[in-house]
């Protein structure tokens, strides 16, 4: 079975203050009985690390750059973020692939990059509502996987998360029919692709998840948790979503 994982994106969110957040967190889920993973801006990935250090809730970035290190102002490598405590990434997000131009195979090259600095990755795919009308989303959401997870990748550090553009940050859901047919997909191809190790990958996913409609997304068949962004950032909210993935 994959790994049952929740996991916060903090986006452009978050200043020393809000560490009070992972504070309250951490209180209410000393030994939380899945993976939480939180990935706050990089300004405050280490200060974060060292709130969580001994703590079985992991800190991860929301990109990295391909290369160990060089002339890339503003870019952060992989070693960087294991330097700063982290233990995961977020690759491929769909704010990264449009504010930045990001293509698959950008991604590619980062996520080769992380996992050789022994980074956890989290590959984010998904259509836009323009895809979905078309009728084109088990095609563009295949494209992004075969072009952004690099070939032989094994083990329980590759996670996908499929997150429609649409749903993120609006507050609309896709049906769980609609859920359900594109992480199967994904599944077939993980499978497909990686053998065993593709059956051991956990799909997450992520498009306004909140505690009223976890549970109903947990109920999902190959839906092995949740890529949150917005509700991640209130203890109260994540906690919800987190006590819904632990009784999934
Ligand atoms: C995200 O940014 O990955 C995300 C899923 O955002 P939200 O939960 O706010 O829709």
């Amino acid at each position: 079975m994959p790994r049952k994982i929740a996991a916060g994106n903090w986006k452009m969110h978050g200043d020393a203050a809000a560490l009070a957040e992972v504070d309250a967190l951490l209180a209410t889920f000393p030994n939380p009985t899945v993976d939480v993973v939180i990935c706050p801006p990089a300004t405050l990935i280490e200060r974060m690390a060292r709130h969580l250090d001994g703590s079985a809730i992991a800190v991860g970035g929301q990109t990295c750059h391909p290369a160990t290190g060089g002339a890339h102002t503003g870019d952060i490598s992989a070693a960087m973020l294991v330097d700063a405590g982290a233990t995961h990434v977020i690759l491929g997000h769909s704010e990264r692939r449009a504010d930045h131009g990001e293509s698959s195979e950008q991604v590619r090259a980062q996520a080769q990059a992380a996992l050789a600095s022994g980074l956890g990755i989290i590959v984010c795919v998904g259509e836009t509502e323009a895809e979905r009308d078309a009728d084109v989303t088990l095609e563009v959401v295949s494209g992004q996987i075969d072009g952004s997870i690099p070939d032989g990748v094994t083990g329980p550090g590759v996670v996908v998360a499929y997150e429609p553009v649409w749903a993120i940050g609006t507050g609309r859901v896709p049906t769980t029919e609609q859920i359900a047919e594109v992480h199967a997909a994904i599944r077939a191809q993980l499978v497909e692709r990686f053998g065993e190790a593709g059956a051991k990958m956990p799909i997450l996913y992520g498009g306004s998840v909140k505690p009223g409609n976890a549970a109903e997304i947990f109920a999902v068949a190959n839906v092995d948790g949740a890529l949150v962004g917005g509700a991640s950032l209130k203890a109260a909210d994540f906690s919800g979503i987190i006590s819904a993935l632990q009784t999934a």
